[in-house]
Formats: C-alpha cells, structure tokens, sequence
C-alpha cells in the first residue's frame, strides 16, 4: 500500500487463488502489550485503516498447570481480536480492499520466484517451530477469552479458547510432540468444556504452522524478506501477526527510498530486540517447563499493571542480553533454512 501511494506501480504475487487461504475464519490475536503505544495507533501510523473486526480485550483467564484460574486485567487492551481468512470482517480480506483501493495489482495464483529488486518477499513460515490446531465454532456462550498452560495439554506452548460475538475458536498451539497434536487438541476441548461449561456447535477443524528466528540480514542481494519468510514472529508464543505489518511496512519504506540497507536497520532497531528478548523467553518456557508456567502466572499475578509488566519481559535488559547468546544456541529452528 505505501508503495501504491506513492505512485509507483506495486503487484501482489500470491500463489493462492484467494487471500487468507492459510487461515479458516479463526479468532487470532493481535497482542497489544510490546509495546506501551496501542497496537493499532501504530497501524495506523503505516496506513492502515481499522476496518476490519477488532474487538479488544481488557480481561483473560488463564490455567495454571494445576488447572487453578488467573484473571488478568487491564485499563488498556491486553490484545485485539481479529479474524483470519478470506471472508467479509477478516484481517485478510480488509487489507485486500485496502490495497486494491490504493491501487495494487494482486496477481493470485502467480507464485513468483525471482522478484527485482527492491521485491519484497513475504510468503509466511519456512518451516514449522511451532502448530496450532484447533476448531472453530458457533456457540452461544458471552464473549470472553482463555488460555491454559501446562505440559500435559500444550507440550511447551498453551492452549486458548477465544470467543466473540457467537463465533469461537478453541486450539492447541505445541511447541513439541507435535505428532500427538490429536491428543492434546481433545484434551484441550475437554479442559474448556470442564472448566468453562463451553458448548460448541458446528465445529470446523483447522490447523497451521509458524516459525521464528532472529536472522542476521532480512535482504538477499536486492530483495527484502518480511514477517514470517524472515523469521519474525514472537518466539515465545507465536504472535506473528504485528511483526509481519510492522515488517513488511518498513521494508516497503526501505525499498521507497532506495536504501535498501535500510530495512535492516529499521527492523533492527523496531523489532531486533523485542526478538532476540523472545529466544530467551521461549528458551526459559520450554526449558522450566510447568513449574516456570506456574511462577510466571505467579508473577503477572502480583503485577500492578500486567501489560506493563508483559512489556517488561519483551524489553531489553541486561539480563535477556547476557542470556541470549546461551538461549540462541539452545533452540534449534527447524526452518528450512537458518537466515534469509
Ligand atoms: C493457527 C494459527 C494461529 C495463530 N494465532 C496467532 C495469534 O493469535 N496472534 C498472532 O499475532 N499471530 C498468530 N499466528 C501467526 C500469524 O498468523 C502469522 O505470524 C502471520 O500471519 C504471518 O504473516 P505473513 O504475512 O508473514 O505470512 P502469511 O499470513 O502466511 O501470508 C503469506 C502469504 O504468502 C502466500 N505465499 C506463500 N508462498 C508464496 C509464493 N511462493 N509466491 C506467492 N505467494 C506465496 C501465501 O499463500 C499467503 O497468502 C497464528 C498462526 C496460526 C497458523
């Protein structure tokens, strides 16, 4: 889009006959916590304009492993909901509009393997660090939204149960032992259906796939990679969506002004920090395991102001610095390949 308006032609390569087709009308959410400025004040400081579905949450449950509630709040959302896929409402489908109204040119089914340069490659995971498979459902339960965390449901990751405006989604998103993804998804239904009193209607399975890293360079010779085909995406639970706006916005303000070098140093400095601070979380969660989820509930429980305190953990600080290099080396992508 800021490519389009500034006048210069700008074509969507997308392989898919449709925009959204990795998703199936799921409830994602865009994390409103990194950063002590809203989410969406900074899209909109890129251009885009909130006219897809967005509901905020100030409030979530999350289990513990004993299965004990946490209830966190917050003056200002904790994250916004939003729904991904190719139908009306969804994340994907506004940004569709958005871009055919400045102007862009989507070529769908047009994968396209050489770009020229100043291309921007932004064709999503390159590999599977993590899964989520879920259901989405209607159902007639009041809106609210959960997490639970605990190695015997959610090997090393959570699992959510996310409900709006008659429209549910509930998943497992594993950081290991994906092979026994069946298991823990019952196992996650029945957690919900118990604890919650849930009822789910229709449900439609779904599933997907996602991958981080911190690469060294997001450019190849003279094209630029964004979002998840450069590895951003939150290390520590898969929140990728902002990353891959923020990143593919500033890659287009990099090739606009024909520094590429640029792009480096934007996502560097927005996002390199923030992403090197989640190999350290990630490899702490995984590496403490159900007594860490434990005290970190413990902690957040105590925080006068959690999203606040969800900042902390994402900020720079000696620590996460000294740690980093120890985490780095403990947490193996499986990405196809390691950078760009
Ligand atoms: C089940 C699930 C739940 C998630 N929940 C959350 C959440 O709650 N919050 C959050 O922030 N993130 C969440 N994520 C992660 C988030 O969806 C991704 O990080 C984000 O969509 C990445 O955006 P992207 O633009 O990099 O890639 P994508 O959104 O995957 O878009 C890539 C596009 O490129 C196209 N493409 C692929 N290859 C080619 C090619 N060779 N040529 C042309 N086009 C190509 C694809 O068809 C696709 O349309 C979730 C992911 C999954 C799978």
């Amino acid at each position: 889009m800021s490519i389009a308006r500034s006048g210069r032609h700008a074509i969507v390569h997308e392989r898919a006959p449709e925009v959204g087709g990795r998703f199936h009308d799921d409830f994602q959410g865009l994390e409103n916590w990194t950063t002590a400025r809203d989410v969406l004040d900074e899209l909109a400081s890129f251009g885009i304009e909130m006219d897809f579905d967005h509901a905020p949450f100030h409030e979530t449950v999350v289990f513990d492993p004993a299965g004990r509630p946490h209830r966190y709040r917050s003056p200002k959302p904790l994250y916004y909901l939003v729904r991904r896929g190719s139908g009306p409402g969804t994340l994907d489908a506004s940004l569709k509009a958005q871009a055919l109204d400045c102007g862009v040119e989507i070529r769908f089914k047009d994968p396209k393997p050489h770009l020229p340069e100043g291309g921007i490659v932004a064709a999503g995971p390159r590999g599977a660090d993590a899964i989520a498979v879920g259901y989405v459902f209607d159902t007639d339960a009041a809106d609210a939204t959960y997490g639970a965390v605990g190695d015997h449901l959610a090997p090393k990751g959570y699992a959510y149960l996310l409900v709006q405006g008659g429209l549910g989604t509930v998943a497992v998103c594993l950081f290991d032992d994906f092979h026994n993804e069946r298991t823990s998804l019952e196992r996650t239904v029945a957690f919900f259906q118990d604890r919650v009193g849930i009822d789910i209607m229709n449900p439609r399975r779904f599933g997907g796939t996602g991958n981080f890293t911190v690469p060294q360079t997001a450019r190849r010779g003279c094209v630029l990679f964004a979002g998840e085909a450069a590895g951003f995406q939150d290390p520590l639970w898969g929140f990728g969506m902002r990353y891959a706006m923020v990143s593919g916005c500033l890659a287009a303000r990099a090739a606009l002004s024909g520094d590429l070098a640029l792009y480096d140093r934007s996502w560097q400095s927005r996002l390199g920090g923030q992403l090197r601070r989640g190999i350290v979380n990630r490899y702490l969660y995984a590496r403490f395991g159900d007594r860490g989820y434990a005290a970190l509930l413990h902690l957040l429980d105590r925080a006068p102001d959690v999203r606040a305190q969800l900042r902390d953990y994402y900020g720079t600080s000696l620590a996460g610095r000294l740690l980093y290099p120890w985490a780095h080396h403990g947490i193996r992508s499986r990405r196809t390949e390691s950078s760009v």
